[in-house]
């Protein structure tokens, strides 16, 4: 017998305090730090509203979700002096979408990081297939994922100053 929904959502991007975990926000979304990044810099991009799919966005939401994900990739690139990026949202479980909430990957890329440019896609799906079973997937400790997203929160600020 399937449990009834609960009122508020359970879902990992939906805790209460995830807010403050993030590095950058607005109204709308938020950037955090991925727990187990598959190369350093590798953040996301969260709605504060629990939807699954990207398909589930208005027009004005996907819109302020890209300037968001722009504005942070910059963030990223040049706090990571990185060469290049990619974005990744893997959107149903068909796609291998572990966390039923949309995200946005944003991977920082640097020349020769991996052996083949390539690499990051098994890295990413390999680390998420890990979270079922933690051992197998190394993780930041709480204490270096507070201490990267200050360091980037303090990044984030002084832009939004220039701004
Ligand atoms: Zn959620």
């Amino acid at each position: 017998m399937p449990r009834s929904e609960p009122a508020v959502c359970a879902c990992p991007f939906c805790v209460a305090g995830i807010a403050s975990a993030a590095f950058a926000d607005d109204e709308r979304f938020l950037a955090l730090y991925d727990i187990s990044p598959v190369l350093p810099g590798h953040s996301l991009i969260v709605p504060r509203r629990h939807v699954k799919s990207l398909l589930g966005l208005s027009d004005e939401e996907l819109a302020a979700m890209m300037v968001f994900a722009r504005r942070t990739t910059r963030l990223l690139t040049r706090v990571f002096s990185a060469d290049g990026f990619d974005w990744a949202i893997q959107d149903g479980a068909a796609a291998g979408q572990t966390v039923p909430h949309l995200h946005l990957h944003i991977i920082p890329r640097h020349d020769g990081d991996l052996p083949d440019p390539g690499d990051w896609y098994p890295a990413l799906i390999a680390s998420e297939a890990a979270t079922i079973d933690s051992r197998l997937r190394p993780r930041l400790t709480t204490a270096e994922h507070a201490q990267i997203t200050e360091k980037l929160r303090a990044f984030a600020a002084a832009d939004s100053d220039q701004a």
